[in-house]
């Protein structure tokens, strides 16, 4: 694991828009854990990762200051922007992380 980054994110668990601790597997976006309740989310099947992910990495170490205002301007849409399977599936994800780990 590599030194995490933060990034303010509504959660899926509690609500709030809350700094969140961003983890990676090497040049993944591995997890994201909420600092107010603790809920981790996994994140983001191999389909999803070759574009998207090294755009959000990049946002996010980037542009983590104009990240926050747009949450919290308007939470609901800066939740829709993240990726829809990050929100609905989050069983699914671990077992495709899981997947994703093993196979490195
Ligand atoms: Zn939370």
């Amino acid at each position: 694991m590599e030194e995490p980054e933060y990034a303010d994110l509504t959660c899926t668990a509690c609500g709030r828009t809350a700094e969140h601790e961003l983890r990676h597997v090497g040049r993944l976006l591995a997890t994201t854990t909420c600092t107010a309740c603790g809920h981790v989310v996994e994140v983001v099947p191999r389909s999803m990762l070759t574009g998207y992910l090294h755009d959000l990495e990049h946002r996010v170490t980037s542009k983590p200051v104009r990240m926050a205002r747009r949450a919290r301007r308007d939470p609901l849409r800066f939740a829709r922007e993240l990726p829809g399977a990050l929100l609905r599936q989050p069983g699914k994800l671990l077992a495709e992380l899981g997947t994703l780990i093993r196979g490195r």
